[in-house]
C-alpha cells in the first residue's frame, strides 16, 4: 500500500516503523522543520511495553530510562518540601518506564526503515477520497495519491478536521492548561523536583540528567487562541502567572517566555465514536487524546500504531475490516486512559488554598491545619 502519515510525533513515527516494516510504501510529512522533542519525560506503560519489545525498541528505551517521579515534592513559598505524591498516584506499576521525549523520538527516528520517506516543513492542505484512493494536495502545492492516509498530527489534527469536521465537536476541555519550557536557572544542588501551588495553579521545576524544565499547570475555562501563535501563548501564561511574585514563579515565567520551543496546550480529551472514515485513519492524540494528566498518551500512540499495522497485515484485501479491527483492539486502552485523566488535576493543582493544605496534609499524614512541613518536623 502507498501510505501517507501526517505528523512525526510518537504516533506518526511508530506507525511509519510498523507499516514500513510490513512492506508498505510510507511517507511522513511533519509540519515543523525538525522533530519536536521538547516536553517533559513521558511514561511507557502496560501493553505498550510489550509492543515496544515487538518493535525491537524496548532495550533502547530501557537503556535511556529515567527516574523522576520519585523526586517530585510539593513545596511551600519558601521552597520547603511539604509532601510527595505517592508512587501509586503517579505510576501504574514498577514495570513502567519513564523516558525523555527527545530520547524516545530519536530512537524511533533511528528505527525507521530506510524505505520510509520523512519530509519536514510539509503538511496536508486538502484531501479528497474516493473508493480507490485519497488525493492529497500538500501545503507546498504538490499533489499525490495514496491508498491510505494516517492522521498522527496530534490534539489539533488537521487530518481529523478535514475528514471528521470541526475540532470543537470532538474535543472536551478538562479545565486545565499545561506549559513546559527549558529552564536554564535550575540549581545543581537541588535534590528534588519542586512543585509549588497557589490556588488553581502549579509552577515547578522538573530536572532530569543535565536538563531542567519550567513546568506550569493551571485551571481555566476554554481559551480561544491561535495554536501556532507563540506570542499568544506567552501572553496567556503572563496573564496567569505574571502577578504572582512568590517562590521562583517570576524566573520560571521569564524562562518560559524566552523559550522559542515553549510547549503550551489545553488539557483536553478527543472523544470519537470511530477513528476512520473511508481511507483515512487517525492514530495517537489525533484520534483519542487522553491528555498529559493520564500519563498514557505515549503508550496509546505506540499501541494504536501497532494495532493498525497488525490489522492491515491480517486483512490485506479488506481495508474496512482492518480499520474496524484496529479500533476494536485499541478502544479498551483508550477508555481506561481517558478515565484516569480528570483526577490527576485534583492531585497536582487543587483549586483553593484549603484544598492545597488538605492535599499536603493527606500526603504527609498531618492534620490539614497544622501547616508544618515534612522537613521542619524532621529537625
Ligand atoms: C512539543 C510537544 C511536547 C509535548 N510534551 C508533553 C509532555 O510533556 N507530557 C505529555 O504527557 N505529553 C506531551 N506531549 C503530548 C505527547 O507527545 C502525546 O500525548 C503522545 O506522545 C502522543 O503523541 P502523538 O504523536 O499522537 O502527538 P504529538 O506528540 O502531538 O505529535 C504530533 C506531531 O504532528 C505534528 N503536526 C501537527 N500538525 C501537523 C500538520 N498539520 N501536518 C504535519 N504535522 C503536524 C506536530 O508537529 C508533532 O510533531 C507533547 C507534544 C508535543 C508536540
Amino acid at each position: 500500500m502507498r501510505i501517507l502519515v501526517s505528523g512525526a510525533g510518537v504516533a506518526g513515527l511508530s506507525a511509519a516503523i510498523d507499516l514500513g516494516r510490513a512492506g508498505n510504501e510510507v511517507t511522513i510529512v511533519e509540519r515543523a522543520n525538525h522533530l519536536r522533542v521538547n516536553g517533559s519525560p513521558i511514561d511507557i506503560r502496560g501493553t505498550a511495553l510489550d509492543i515496544a519489545a515487538e518493535m525491537g525498541v524496548l532495550e533502547r528505551i530501557r537503556d535511556s530510562r529515567l527516574d523522576m517521579s520519585e523526586r517530585l515534592q510539593f513545596v511551600d513559598a519558601s521552597g520547603t518540601p511539604l509532601a510527595a505524591p505517592p508512587a501509586e498516584e503517579v505510576s501504574d506499576s514498577a514495570e513502567d518506564l519513564e523516558i525523555a521525549r527527545e530520547d524516545l523520538a530519536r530512537l524511533l527516528y533511528e528505527a525507521l526503515p530506510t524505505s520510509v520517506t520523512l519530509v519536514f516543513e510539509e503538511s496536508i492542505g486538502e484531501l479528497e477520497q474516493d473508493a480507490d484512493g485519497v488525493t492529497v494536495r500538500f501545503s507546498s502545492g504538490g499533489r499525490e495519491r495514496y491508498d491510505l492516509v494516517v492522521g498522527a498530527d496530534g490534539l489539533h489534527s488537521r487530518t481529523r478536521s478535514l475528514t471528521f469536521g470541526p475540532e470543537r465537536d470532538l474535543l472536551r476541555h478538562l479545565g486545565f492548561y499545561v506549559a513546559l519550557a527549558e529552564f536554564p536557572g535550575a540549581r545543581d544542588d537541588d535534590p528534588i523536583n519542586p512543585m509549588y501551588n497557589f490556588p488553581g495553579h502549579l509552577a515547578g521545576i522538573a530536572k532530569y540528567r543535565d536538563h531542567a524544565l519550567a513546568v506550569f499547570q493551571f485551571r481555566a475555562p476554554w481559551i480561544e487562541y491561535d495554536h501556532h501563535d507563540l506570542e499568544a501563548q506567552r501572553e496567556i501564561l503572563r496573564d496567569h502567572y505574571g502577578r504572582h511574585r512568590q517562590w521562583r514563579v517570576p524566573e520560571l515565567l521569564e524562562a518560559a517566555c524566552a523559550d522559542p520551543e515553549l510547549y503550551f496546550d489545553s488539557v483536553s480529551l478527543i472523544e470519537m465514536d470511530s477513528w476512520h472514515r473511508g481511507r483515512v485513519a487517525l492514530v495517537g492524540d489525533a484520534a483519542h487524546c487522553a491528555s498529559p494528566l493520564s500519563g498514557r498518551g505515549t503508550s496509546l500512540a505506540l499501541t494504536g500504531a501497532w494495532f493498525l499495522s497488525e490489522a492491515l497485515r491480517e486483512y490485506p484485501a479488506d481495508l474496512e475490516r482492518a480499520l474496524a479491527e484496529y479500533e476494536d483492539r485499541q478502544r479498551p486502552h483508550v477508555t481506561r486512559a481517558q478515565a484516569t485523566a480528570g483526577p490527576g488535576g485534583d492531585l497536582m493543582l487543587p483549586a483553593t488554598q484549603e484544598e492545597i493544605d488538605a492535599r499536603n496534609a493527606r500526603l504527609s499524614g498531618q492534620p490539614a491545619d497544622s501547616r508544618v512541613s515534612v522537613a521542619s518536623r524532621a529537625t
